[in-house]
């Protein structure tokens, strides 16, 4: 039985959060510290929760965080998803999105268990200004060594997530796109949401899909790529053939229309919306003693409550309940 919201939307793409704890602060996402503000539940009941989701028509899970990599037995997570069955009788596509400070170590182990993709999060490609963004000292490294760990792993694409800041690192537009070609890498760059702990987010600070491409394109031309149609991301190749970048840009030009998302919260709560103003306690249930069937009907229902879009930048705009690294990116 697929899942649809009341909007027809077809949801078949799981994030879950497996901590809330991060080893980075970056500068627009934390206030300074990096802890825990909610629980981390046992990896066999986001097991339990992932099953039930797959019955119901999921294909694809993404693991995320906080920082996904500081639990340990995270390996052995991925190995127990990729057992699971979609609807089709195939296994689900499994990918991570890290920081990648600790992920050099653990790509070949993460892959051999069952990992498909990973992404990695990086806001400048020049070591002093990583450190600036993250607050780390120097994590540059480390996170180079393990996007080219996870490539000689086979995790096929290694994509990059970078979010840029106007006035702060919009000038790593054309060092990113190098690095693309370099590094043989998908970076994609991400507008700005308000999502963030200090609440600093102004539409004047978001760099849009517009500005991106006109400036990569001072460096050199870019090709559109058709994209399918609950991908977040607008696709270019540069017209040599070398390399691609992708940007996603919910605040200029929103996708919501398209959205197939549903998200699991460390804690075991379920979220139909980076932006919901509230979340639906799918763990309290489970703890409650609730049957696979009961736990399938929440679900159920609580998908009949997606939002139909988001509200950013509208007046009377209502802030998400919870900030990014609370949710999983
Ligand atoms: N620690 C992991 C990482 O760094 O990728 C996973 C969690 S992090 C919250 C997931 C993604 O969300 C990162 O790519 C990060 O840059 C992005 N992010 C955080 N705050 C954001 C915001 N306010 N707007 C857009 N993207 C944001």
């Amino acid at each position: 039985m697929p899942l649809f919201d009341n909007f027809g939307r077809s949801i078949h793409d799981l994030r879950i959060s497996i901590t809330d704890r991060c080893n980075y602060r970056c500068v627009y996402c934390r206030t300074g510290t990096n802890g825990a503000a909610y629980a981390e539940l046992p990896f066999e009941d986001y097991l339990r929760m992932a099953r039930i989701l797959v019955g119901l028509g999921i294909t694809k899970i993404r693991l995320t965080g906080g920082e996904p990599l500081l639990r340990k037995g995270i390996v052995e997570f991925v190995r127990s998803l990729a057992q699971l069955r979609t609807l089709d009788g195939k296994k689900p596509e499994i990918a991570l999105t890290t920081n990648g400070h600790l992920l050099a170590e653990i790509a070949q182990p993460l892959k051999d268990a069952g990992l498909d993709r990973v992404t990695v999060s990086m806001d400048a490609v020049d070591p002093d200004r990583f450190a600036r963004i993250t607050r780390v000292p120097n994590g540059y490294e480390s996170v180079l060594a393990g996007v080219r760990a996870s490539r000689r792993a086979g995790l096929d694409p290694v994509k990059i997530n970078c979010v840029l800041l106007r006035g702060f690192n919009e000038d790593q537009i054309i060092p990113f796109g190098m690095f693309a070609r370099e590094e043989r890498v998908v970076v994609r760059f991400i507008e700005f949401m308000p999502l963030e702990e200090d609440r600093v987010w102004t539409p004047q600070i978001v760099v849009t899909l517009d500005e991106i491409v006109s400036r990569m394109s001072e460096y050199l031309p870019l090709e559109e790529i058709t994209h399918q149609r609950s991908e977040t991301a607008r696709r270019y190749r540069f017209s040599d053939g070398v390399g691609e970048i992708g940007i996603i840009a919910p605040v200029s030009h929103p996708f919501c229309g398209h959205c197939s998302r549903i998200r699991i919260t460390s804690d075991g709560k379920l979220r139909t919306c980076l932006f919901s103003v509230w979340d639906h306690d799918l763990h309290e249930l489970m703890r409650r003693g609730a049957t696979d069937e009961k736990l399938t009907e929440f679900i159920v229902k609580v998908m009949e409550k997606k939002e139909e879009r988001h509200h950013i930048g509208e007046p009377g705009f209502v802030p998400a309940s919870r900030t990014m690294v609370h949710i999983g990116g």
